[in-house]
């Protein structure tokens, strides 16, 4: 793999080996997740779009976000295998406050480039969960998200990749990959925006 900010595993959040898979986890829900960009740079302008994306409804900054991923990826293997892709579904009451779900618009640019179907409709976000950002730990932010999803026949037998804002832990990426395997699908890996550790996101409540 060639991307450039790495690939983490989503059970540990160390880096993978070059093959895509964590030595102490070769059995991971998915095998990797992949930021696009990193998330300290001095201005903290990323950490800043990604705000004005999910509050302040600028949804041309998740349109740009998911340009400049795909222009980065496409020529990743993982962009051939796949089928389609799933954004993380928000829950329905949180999507209409919102007025989109932030995953959906990162990924618009994304199916259009490659072709490959959008499958939001496939999946189903079935419980109101906590934000994430709220939660202490990796234990906690597990529990919260624990049964949030639930996936239809229609990704049976597909290969899809996740895409999601931002990856924290993993752990909602994690129980939505458990959903889609639940009815015979697999995920190749999950894309996301940037990479915040724990206390950073807290902190800016992302
Ligand atoms: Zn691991």
């Amino acid at each position: 793999m060639r991307v450039e900010n790495g690939c983490f595993c989503p059970e540990c959040g160390n880096p993978v080996d070059r093959k895509g898979f964590c030595e102490k986890h070769p059995d991971a829900v998915y095998p990797f997740f992949v930021p696009a960009f990193g998330f300290n740079d001095e201005r903290q302008c990323t950490r800043n779009l990604i705000h004005l994306l999910k509050y302040s409804k600028r949804r041309d900054i998740g349109e740009f976000f998911g340009e400049v991923i795909i222009e980065r990826l496409a020529a990743e293997e993982f962009i051939a295998q796949a089928d389609g892709f799933v954004p993380v579904p928000l829950y329905k009451t949180k999507e209409r406050d919102r007025g989109y779900n932030q995953s959906e618009v990162v990924a618009g640019p994304i199916c259009k480039k490659t072709g490959l179907p959008m499958l939001s409709k496939a999946v189903k976000r079935i419980k109101c969960t906590d934000s994430q950002t709220k939660q202490e730990n990796a234990k906690k932010r597990q529990e919260n998200v624990a049964g949030a999803f639930q996936a239809s026949d229609e990704l049976s037998g597909k290969k899809v990749i996740i895409i999601d804002d931002v990856i924290t832990t993993g752990a909602t990426t994690r129980e939505l990959a458990i959903a889609i395997k639940d009815v015979g699908g697999s995920v190749l890996c999950a894309l996301c925006i940037a990479r915040p550790g724990i206390d950073e996101s807290k902190e800016s409540e992302i």
